[in-house]
């Protein structure tokens, strides 16, 4: 049996699409809002149900944590999920995903969890001045999120919130953290819970948002490679994990505090498209179908470009050489992930020509953000 079922039609499902056909395994894309399966590349509805579809699987996994309950539950009904429901839970409520943190004694955002109007008042005297209050579900991209950063942000928010149903969706205020910088950590599982480690990643955000990620991380040392690795083996462990985990870190001199986990394949994965003899894609799907994981050493530098919320970039982009597009064929949206850049060089100056090639050809809104960053 080579079908592999994926929970989510999205890009993510499409790259695992690309990394299971090379092995000749076949991916089965779920729409879990319509629950019909599709065609993880071109999306056409597909003449079989979600039931079907489980019973003749060889294992389902997700490309989203952000899943309707009920149909999480049937995936692990079947025994046949991976990595499997509490790791999705984990990854889809921030007080479950703060609960396990604190569990484990692993270093996260100092925050209280917000129920009432009062608690937020609360939590800006205790946490303040800076705040950063967040739902509790459902949040991605940076949607979901308010900052306070003064006593008049916090009028404004408390204003805001005065019908809030914090019954149905309780916040998490979150101290805002001075990092020096964003990495992240994406590590791969195998069923016989053996792990596996891509260098660690540099990741710059505008609004929330990825926009740029480095790697293997610029100064990236052995000890923090290590540490990062020591947390991500932690959390697996727990979870008693199987496939992609990637952990978002903040980094201050030689600390590291989690930011949150992501149980599938990530954004900040997308490098090791180019940078590696096996993508993140190709390792999760090896993993859930109980393969042996190929090697997530990195072999270039590469710089990964977002492509958010504009149409197709002119073809002149694809005339650099050692820059590689990856379009999802998505109707354009404002702040939608449209496609990504993968740039690979062997030497750091190398890469930097190459960023300013392509922002030179980027459209003002993306363009706008790299320089941003690049100063
Ligand atoms: P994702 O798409 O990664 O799931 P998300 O909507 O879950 O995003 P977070 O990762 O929680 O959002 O936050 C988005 C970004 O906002 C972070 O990458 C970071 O740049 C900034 N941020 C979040 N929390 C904090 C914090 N406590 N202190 C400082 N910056 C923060
Ligand atoms: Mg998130
Ligand atoms: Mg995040």
């Amino acid at each position: 049996n080579d079908i592999i079922v994926v929970l989510g039609h999205g890009q993510l499902a499409r790259m695992m699409y690309l990394g299971a056909t090379q092995l000749g395994l076949n991916i089965i894309a779920v729409d879990a809002d319509k629950r019909v399966c599709v065609n993880a590349v071109d999306k056409t509805v597909l003449d079989i149900t979600i039931e079907q579809a489980f019973s003749a699987c060889k294992a389902i996994t997700s490309e989203f944590e952000h899943l309707p309950k009920d149909l999480v539950k049937q995936a692990q009904d079947s025994g046949k999920f991976k990595p499997n429901a509490a790791a999705i839970a984990a990854g889809a409520d921030r007080i479950v995903e703060k609960a396990l943190l604190e569990k484990l004694s692993i270093p996260n955002c100092t925050h209280q969890i917000i129920n009432s109007v009062n608690d937020l008042k609360n939590a800006y005297d205790n946490l303040g001045p800076k705040l950063i209050l967040k739902t509790s579900r459902d949040g991605y991209d940076g949607y979901g999120q308010w900052r306070i950063f003064s006593a008049q942000d916090l009028t404004t928010v408390c204003n805001d919130l005065a019908d809030f149903d914090f019954e149905f969706m309780p916040l998490v205020a979150e101290q805002c953290i001075l990092f020096e910088r964003e990495i992240s950590l994406l590590g791969v599982t195998d069923a016989n819970g053996q792990h596996k480690y891509y260098p660690l990643t540099e990741n710059h955000h505008a609004d929330g948002q990825l926009v740029l990620s480095l790697a293997p991380a610029p100064d990236l040392t052995p000890e923090l490679q290590q540490r990062a690795e020591a947390i991500h083996q932690a959390i697996a462990d727990e979870l008693d994990y199987c496939g992609l985990l990637a952990i978002e870190l903040f980094q201050t001199g030689e600390q590291l505090l989690v930011n949150e986990i992501a149980p599938r394949v990530h954004n900040s994965g997308h490098w090791t498209q180019q940078g590696c003899a096996a993508s993140q894609f190709e390792n999760h799907i090896r993993a859930v179908a109980g393969l042996p994981l190929g090697d997530t050493s990195a072999q270039h530098l590469v710089a990964m470009v977002n492509y958010v919320g504009e149409p197709k970039p002119s073809t002149d982009i694809m005339k650099l050489a050692n820059t590689h597009l990856h379009w999802y064929d998505k109707s354009v949206r404002p702040k939608r992930k449209m496609g990504h850049i993968n740039l690979v060089a062997d030497n750091n100056q190398a890469l930097q020509k190459l960023i300013g090639q392509v922002h030179d050809l980027l459209p003002e809104s993306l363009a706008k953000n790299l320089a941003e960053i690049k100063e």
